[in-house]
């Protein structure tokens, strides 16, 4: 099956010398490769050279096939006739990529609740704190949009990377519209467990990660409107950039559409790895992976209610938000990273403990005052996640050994 996970019954032993199948719950990070992408980088490789650079039947098989790629993924997220799609390096580097391009003088606003990745790239950036409910987003958008004098950009999460709590994207960029902005979205964790649609979320660009949709071959991509990215500055400058150079400095006429950012050569199999993977999961039942996803969620939430008592699970807009298959807890009284810890070494379990890069999310959620490193003191949670192949004997596994490692 196309979306079979790789390697979901690897045998690990544990600290009392039992050997037990590997369960990974760290899907938020980095998820496990699927065979479609396995697959298809196994086709290609035989036929593996330059893209763009060489007349050979490798190189014009290679360019092809990196070409279709970059039509597939469009197609994954319904990207429009005439937007880019730039392959980039993961999703922080589509966004900084972004962040480079916009018009001089544009304001980008936010909320608190982002990734690092979407905080920090940002040249003028609004910081609102996060919002408690999405009227109160909607309402604090719109007044900080209102103040702006030219050019703004939002910048939203699609599902935060911490509560799994699925953000309005549409009411807000409906909200940011109205007021003439652009909308940007951070969907490296929403592509993963919902369909996306950029017309339906009101997304002028979007940018997601190949490794957290099963595809760890080291690609990623920004998907938009092409006007500011043909006009910006080249992300990267060098060869398959520049149409031409002249012999003055500066004497150069950058080319436009993707290979404006995309200087250098191309990382093929990355791009072609994660075009599998769109195109498998544009074949498959989404609906039934969702109910599936959905359950586990139930169940795992449900579980830590009854068997874990010291679990606080973190949450902005409430329990009965949409959330997408990410759960993270405070555990007062322990040390969240000795627990994740333990939970490796004890009982074969991948988990995350720290601040998953959301630090001011993370200070929010937890009421934990600023500073600290990362990874310890009271903002540090433990991160539950999965996806494609995960179980509810991976739930269940989960939810046992964590009550066995919080008992008092
Ligand atoms: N945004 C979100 C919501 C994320 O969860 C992550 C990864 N943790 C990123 C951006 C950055 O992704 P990458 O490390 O692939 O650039």
């Amino acid at each position: 099956m196309k979306l079979d996970v790789l390697g979901d019954d690897l045998p690990v032993r544990l600290r009392d010398g039992e050997k037990a199948p590997f369960v990974h719950l760290d899907y938020a990070a980095s998820a496990p490769c699927v065979r479609a992408a396995a697959d298809a980088v196994a086709e290609a490789l035989p036929w593996y050279g330059s893209v763009h650079r060489g007349a050979g039947v490798r190189s014009s098989r290679s360019t092809l096939a990196y070409e279709r790629a970059r039509q597939v993924v469009g197609d994954f997220v319904g990207a429009e006739a005439g937007d880019a799609v730039v392959f980039t390096r993961n999703t922080t580097d589509a966004l900084n990529l972004l962040a480079r391009a916009l018009p001089a003088g544009t304001t980008t606003v936010l909320f608190d609740g982002e990734h690092h990745a979407n905080l920090l790239p940002w040249p003028a950036p609004v910081r609102l704190p996060a919002p408690r409910d999405p009227d109160e987003a909607a309402r604090a958008l719109d007044r900080a949009l209102a103040a702006v004098d030219g050019p703004a950009v939002f910048a939203v999460t699609g599902a935060s990377n911490v509560t799994g709590e699925v953000w309005p994207v549409r009411r807000l960029a409906d909200v940011a519209h109205a007021r003439g902005a652009r909308v940007v979205v951070d969907a490296a964790q929403l592509a993963p467990h919902r369909a996306v649609d950029m017309t339906a979320l009101g997304a002028d660009y979007l940018a997601f990660s190949g490794h957290k949709l099963y595809a760890p071959f080291g690609a990623g991509v920004l998907v938009g409107r092409a006007d500011w990215l043909d006009a910006a500055e080249p992300y990267l400058r060098g060869g398959g950039a520049s149409l031409a150079v002249g012999d003055g400095r500066g004497e150069v006429t950058w080319a436009t559409g993707p290979a404006r950012h995309e200087a250098g050569t191309p990382n093929l199999v990355g791009a072609v790895a994660l075009a599998a993977v769109c195109a498998a999961l544009m074949e498959a039942d989404r609906d039934a992976l969702h109910a599936h996803e959905q359950r586990l969620l139930a169940r795992l939430r449900a579980g830590l209610a009854a068997a874990v008592p010291a679990a606080v699970p973190v949450s902005l807009f409430g329990d009965d938000h949409l959330r997408v298959g990410i759960v993270s807890v405070a555990l007062p009284g322990h040390d969240v990273g000795a627990v994740a810890e333990r939970l490796g070494t004890d009982h074969g379990i991948g988990v995350r403990a720290g601040q998953f890069c959301a630090h001011p999310l993370t200070r929010r959620l937890t009421g934990a005052a600023a500073g600290g490193e990362c990874g310890t003191g009271p903002a540090a949670l433990l991160r539950i996640s999965f996806g494609l192949g995960s179980t509810e004997q991976d739930i269940d596994r989960v939810v046992a050994a964590l009550a066995a490692e919080t008992a008092s």
